[in-house]
């Protein structure tokens, strides 16, 4: 308190979406009636934290100012929200009343929210907050004791844990910090742990599995209930390839936003599920004050499985688009819009009618034609087009299934996978696309004609192929090429592309 009369700072980071801002924490006391204010363009739930931070300072055995206190968060214009700035009030405001050296603060990023008892809790978003501070050159972070795993999967900072605003006062006086709590409920498994060999049967319907995974196509499986459509979707992160290192920092960014807590850097894409009851805010992402992400967010570099698809509503469906095309999501909000990253695998399920059983043997189904047509066409052109497999599943016979082998197992089926990314990343070295699915139509066209083209033909002629599914056709026809690492698409890749593409029995 010398060179500026009870004037203290620390730091901070706002997160908006993803992108972490600094902050800084300033705290001024002056002389006049007891008084605390807050400026700085701070949401409610900010405005709350003088009393919060408040009560634990007192809680905690220090004083608050017996005057007036300035609690100032700079840049003023930037909008702050959530309870993670706490620390770094309590930091400013006992170190304006010089119970902490100003000295220990600098540099050093804060991050947590406290309790009335004094007690500093865990926060959404710490991951992606340290990893923006490494980024900004911050090199020392005290974070709450649950989440320092978290906090230490960041690189090039030093992180020191506190479960108590006592212990953070130890840190800031030189102490070693709280050893690391990993908390039960925040261990988490990494993606789906199903594997293909459980799945009995199918071979038409593993093989289109295959051949999506394989180009990162999009698809769509239907069929009746009960015959596997939700257990083959889930084993599709079982034959993806790893996540690089960065999509894995990515995928940890979006669960430690959504609060899920991360205590390893994910090494298989994940899997979401949203249910067709669930909001578009926890489809798509969003919520009142904070835009949070949602399951296409939380699919980021996985799967999306939408399991009865026709069942969700127009808007859910219609919300997917943007990310399908832009790999992104822009939640608007009155002060700033937030930006999630959104480049999933769409997986869609359908049964063949409302109540299911259409297409059993024997069918027992009442419903009108008309209702099945409706029931389809829930799933608007736009998100259709984007689909390059459609894959009918139909039942296993029982006398089918006891002379079914050994089924093959996700490991095998990932290494051909595998090898057929690695043949299209060295032969689209030279675009801005890494898997065929992504190949757009011009430049699918401007590649020579595979053979069996003249097939497609045949079929646009007689109206059962548009011209822009042509573009797709020829588009599974090479993955199916990589598969067979073959160096050309030839005239039975054709074949069977087109029959994945219109949905029939593959010859
Ligand atoms: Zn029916």
């Amino acid at each position: 308190m010398t060179a500026v009369w009870g004037l203290a700072r620390a730091t901070s980071v706002a997160l908006v979406g993803m992108e972490a801002t600094p902050v800084e924490v300033e705290a001024w006391m002056g002389s006049g009636l007891p008084r605390t204010c807050m400026v700085g363009l701070p949401d409610a739930a900010l405005t709350q934290a003088k009393e919060r931070v408040r009560a634990a300072v007192l809680s905690a055995g220090y004083s608050w100012p017996p005057q007036v206190l300035t609690i100032n968060l700079l840049p003023a214009t930037l909008p702050k929200t959530g309870s993670h700035y706490d620390l770094g009030i309590a930091a400013a405001v006992l170190s304006a009343q010089g119970l902490v050296d100003p000295a220990s603060l600098r540099g050093l990023l804060l991050f947590g929210e406290l309790g009335l008892d004094g007690r500093i809790h865990g926060v959404r978003g710490v991951f992606p907050a340290l990893l923006g501070a490494s980024r900004l050159g911050i090199t020392r972070a005290v974070v709450p004791a649950n989440q320092v795993g978290e906090a230490g999967l960041v690189e090039g900072i030093e992180v020191r844990g506190a479960a108590t605003l006592k212990d953070l006062v130890d840190v800031l006086r030189g102490g070693p910090g709280v050893e690391g709590v990993q908390s039960e409920a925040i261990r988490r498994g990494d993606g789906p742990s199903g594997d293909l060999s459980d799945v009995m049967g199918l071979p038409q319907a593993k093989w289109a599995l295959e051949v999506a995974a394989a180009g990162r196509h999009h698809l769509y499986f239907h069929g009746p209930p009960g015959v596997g459509k939700t257990m083959l979707a889930s084993c599709l992160p079982t034959i993806l390839p790893d996540l690089s290192a960065n999509e894995a920092m990515e995928v940890a960014a979006i669960h430690s936003l959504m609060g899920a807590g991360v205590d390893h850097l994910p090494v298989r894409p994940p899997f979401a599920d949203p249910h067709h009851c669930a909001s578009l805010a926890s489809l798509v992402g969003g919520g009142a004050r904070v835009a949070r992400p949602g399951a296409v967010s939380l699919a980021h570099r996985g799967v999306l499985f939408l399991d009865e698809a026709p069942e969700f509503s127009t808007q859910a469906l219609e919300s997917l688009r943007t990310p399908l095309e832009a790999g992104e999501i822009v939640l608007g909000r009155s002060e700033a819009s937030v930006r999630y990253p959104a480049r999933f695998q769409l997986v869609l399920a359908a049964n063949p009618c409302p109540c299911g059983l259409a297409a059993t043997p024997r069918s027992v189904c009442h419903c009108s034609p008309m209702s099945i047509r409706r029931y389809a066409a829930r799933i608007s052109g736009p998100i259709l087009d984007r689909i390059d497999i459609r894959a009918p599943i139909q039942p296993i016979r029982t006398s089918l299934l006891a002379k079914a082998g050994k089924e093959e197992a996700s490991r095998v089926v990932a290494g051909r996978v595998a090898e057929a990314r690695e043949r299209q990343s060295r032969r689209l070295r030279d675009t801005p696309w890494t898997t065929n699915a992504e190949l757009p139509g011009p430049y699918v066209r401007s590649l020579p004609p595979p053979d069996g083209v003249d097939v497609l033909e045949r079929a646009v002629t007689a109206g059962l192929l548009s011209h822009r599914g042509v573009d797709k056709v020829i588009r599974v026809a090479w993955t199916i090429a990589d598969l067979m690492g073959a160096d050309r698409v030839g005239a039975d890749h054709v074949r069977v592309a087109l029959s994945m593409r219109q949905g029939e029995e593959i010859a």
